[in-house]
């Protein structure tokens, strides 16, 4: 069997697996990724945040991705009945990247491979990992290409970014179940022929349906927009009929794509995505540390996982160069504290998102630009920022603030009725 010798093997040329390949090469050691699939391929996940520039920038991505003309998104907005939330990124309360893109994941995640390939990192695609034996740090990773052709890398050290793959974790029997419920979401690109009714195409828009089910609405720059509905399995199975048929009928369900989205043309059928959220014990071993959906990956809402993928990448690369390096690395202070962080600050979004507490915060008249900025900086991705009350309170700074709104709204009220 034919055996490589490489200083760092990364699993998976999705974001977490590019952007972790491009930092450690740059430090001068031998990386190479293996991917299971061709690329270009699908994969959901569309629209980006601003946090991740930095480490896109970091790894030396950002004018590949320029050159691809990729729709520039500035905000987000959130929208129930006739109420309006529009969160600008320039009024963030964090210092950073006000701007982003909205990308098919197909076209982004092959730009981003084929630039950290022609820095010099080879990607063996096609090739997926059946087998890992560690002894002591270093490892021998067994992977088989689409011939059934069987061969070993043997490596200093592996970084997992293969997303919903979840190789190490898997092989290592250390999955775990997320505390959040499981979703599904049905969704579809189509050819958006009506986008000048809305005020669009320069941010995301998430739309309340019911409570606990809503709409992303991501354009593309071809025309085309990213279209699905997310929400408990139990609301999709009242509509009756195909995929497809049920996807229509939603959309005329919804006053809000009714008008825009009737007889929409899709460019492929509707898909069906379900029970994503997953996770482990611990994002390190010995030899390994896990990056980007591997590590947890929560929800659509709020379009964190590229983001956590991109940033978990970042901080693992710059801790495997520093252990290869022969330094001494505190995996569970200097990755696995601060990657929880981020995943935790956005655990409570989507918590509050689903129970409904963001609607009384979002949908209040005359918010506080104080807060609104702060509140902005967490959905541009700034979920490490412990100056924002709204990160270093994630779990409580939410509840207090829609129970503020909603005791001075009665009060207002009933002050009228005097
Ligand atoms: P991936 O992009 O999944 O890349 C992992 C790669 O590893 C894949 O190419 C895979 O082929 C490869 N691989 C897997 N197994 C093996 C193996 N055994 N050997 C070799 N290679 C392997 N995120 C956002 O930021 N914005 C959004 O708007 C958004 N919307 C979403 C909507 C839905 C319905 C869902 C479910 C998720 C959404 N996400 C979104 C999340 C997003 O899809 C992921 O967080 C993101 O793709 C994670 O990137 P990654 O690099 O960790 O993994």
């Amino acid at each position: 069997m034919k055996t490589e010798q490489v200083d760092v093997l990364v699993i998976g040329a999705g974001p977490a697996g590019t952007v972790a390949a491009s930092i450690i090469h740059q430090a001068g050691y031998k990386v190479k990724i293996v991917e299971k699939m061709k690329f270009p391929r699908f994969v959901i996940g569309e629209s980006l945040l601003p946090r991740s520039m930095d480490a896109l920038n970091e790894a030396g991505f950002i004018d590949a991705i320029k050159a691809k003309g990729f729709q520039e998104k500035f905000g987000a907005k959130f929208v129930k009945g006739e109420a309006l939330c529009d969160f600008t990124f320039k009024e963030q309360y964090t210092p950073g990247w006000t701007w982003t893109w909205q990308v098919t994941r197909a076209d982004f995640d092959k730009t981003l491979a084929d630039t950290v390939e022609s820095m010099g990192v080879p990607v063996a695609y096609e090739t997926t990992v059946t087998d890992i034996r560690f002894n002591g740090s270093d490892s021998v990773t067994t992977v088989e290409d689409k011939d059934g052709n069987k061969s070993t890398i043997e490596a200093r050290f592996i970084v997992d970014g293969s997303g919903y793959g979840r190789v190490i974790p898997r092989l290592f029997n250390l999955e775990k179940n997320s505390n959040l419920q499981p979703r599904k979401a049905l969704f579809a690109h189509a050819v958006d022929t009506r986008r000048s009714m809305a005020d669009e195409p320069n941010r995301i828009t998430a739309v309340v349906h019911k409570k606990g089910v809503w709409i992303w609405i991501i354009p593309f720059s071809t025309g085309v927009t990213s279209l699905g509905f997310v929400g408990d399995p139990e609301f999709f199975a009242q509509y009756p009929g195909t995929d497809e048929e049920v996807y229509r009928a939603l959309l005329e369900a919804e006053p809000y794509t009714r008008e825009r989205f009737r007889d929409v043309e899709l460019v492929f059928e509707p898909r069906v995505l379900q029970s994503w959220s997953a996770t482990t014990d611990k994002f390190y071993g010995d030899g390994f540390v896990l990056t980007g959906n591997v590590t947890e990956f929560l929800d659509p809402i709020f379009s964190s996982g590229v983001t956590l993928a991109c940033v978990s990448s970042q901080t693992a690369a710059k801790l495997v160069i520093k252990k290869l390096r022969g330094e001494e690395v505190d995996w569970e202070k200097e990755y696995m504290e601060p990657t929880l962080q981020g995943v935790n600050t956005f655990r409570s979004y989507v918590m509050a998102w689903y129970e409904g507490t963001l609607d009384t915060i979002f949908f209040k008249k005359d918010a506080d630009p104080v807060i609104k900025g702060q509140i902005c900086s967490v959905l541009a991705g700034y979920v490490w920022d412990m100056s924002n009350p709204f990160v270093k309170n994630h779990d409580t700074a939410l509840k207090r603030l829609a129970r503020t709104i909603e005791l001075t709204e009665k009060l207002k009220s009933s002050s009228e009725i005097e």
